[in-house]
């Protein structure tokens, strides 16, 4: 049970590393640097870097000015962390 957790959190976080990365390249920014709030600008802490649990604690909105984060974090951590959960039992653990 805990690997299975491990895994899908592994996966999440992969998730949201993906799609800041597409994000990032999309609007031609340096792919270095901490994560920021596209709107406001200001930099995350430890507690809104948290895959999925962080989006739905705020309720898909940024805690620092209130704009809306796109839903595509989600999806892109579900879909992170759904590959770990499947990675997990395809491999019987
Ligand atoms: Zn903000």
């Amino acid at each position: 049970m805990v690997i299975l957790f491990l895994n899908m959190l592994s996966g999440a976080c992969l998730g949201s590393f993906a799609c800041c990365m597409r994000s990032r390249l999309k609007q031609r920014r340096s792919l270095q640097g901490r994560s920021v709030c596209e709107s406001c600008g200001h930099v995350l802490g430890p507690a809104d870097l948290i895959p999925v649990l962080s989006y739905l604690c705020s309720h898909g909105r940024c805690r620092y000015c209130g704009c809306r984060i796109s839903p595509e974090t989600l999806v892109f951590e579900g879909i992170g962390a759904l590959a770990g959960l499947l990675f997990t039992v395809s491999r019987g653990w």
